[in-house]
């Protein structure tokens, strides 16, 4: 039988119920990673999308800390660098930061001032939207150092959360594989 990749990824998503707080549900992406054949259909989803020259980007910036592991194989695979967004107060070279607001307070994350240039066109990724702040916040920090975000890139949107509607009414195209609502 056949199984839509959308459907075969959603099958190795797991849900914790009530973690890390009363109410929310985690979408769990380790078991996606943990199976090497699971992996390679999740990543080449990616690759085979950026790897058209109308798509290529000049480099990949991951989001802080599961879109490392995203972002750095698919730059390997595209053959274009990676750049670590990381959350404030790792990075030890001259960054630029940018703060926005969570549920509860606020969270600040950080790029290296030299990490892109002008100019550079950007694929932004992450694990999962959710109410989209994250994925914002790296867009206007990239944005910051003159470079255009050509797309944001996830495994998991939840839709309802409204976040990659306002991602994308901020003019940002996202790319994701799988919805839970
Ligand atoms: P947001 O900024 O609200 O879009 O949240 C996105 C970030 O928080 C991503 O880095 C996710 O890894 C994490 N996150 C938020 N909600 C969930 C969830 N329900 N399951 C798994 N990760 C989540």
């Amino acid at each position: 039988h056949s199984l839509s990749v959308t459907d075969y990824l959603r099958q190795h998503i797991r849900t914790v119920p009530d973690w890390p707080a009363p109410g929310v549900q985690f979408r769990d992406i380790t078991p996606l990673l943990q199976d090497p054949k699971v992996f390679r259909v999740m990543i080449d989803a990616f690759v085979h999308r950026y790897m058209d020259r109308a798509m290529r980007p000049d480099v990949v910036a991951g989001l802080d800390a599961r879109g490392f592991i995203l972002g750095a194989v698919v730059a390997y695979e595209l053959n274009v660098g990676f750049v670590p967004i990381r959350k404030k107060g790792k990075l030890p070279f001259t960054t630029v930061e940018e703060t926005y607001e969570l549920e509860y307070g606020s969270a600040t994350v950080e790029l290296h001032a030299d990490a892109v240039k002008p100019g550079d066109r950007v694929l932004l990724i992450d694990d999962l939207i959710a109410t989209g702040g994250t994925m914002m916040a790296g867009k206007k920090l990239l944005e910051k150092l003159g470079t255009t975000v050509m797309e944001g890139a996830a495994i998991v949107d939840l839709p309802e959360l409204g976040g990659s509607a306002r991602l994308r009414a901020s003019g940002l195209p996202l790319y994701t594989l799988v919805d839970f609502s």
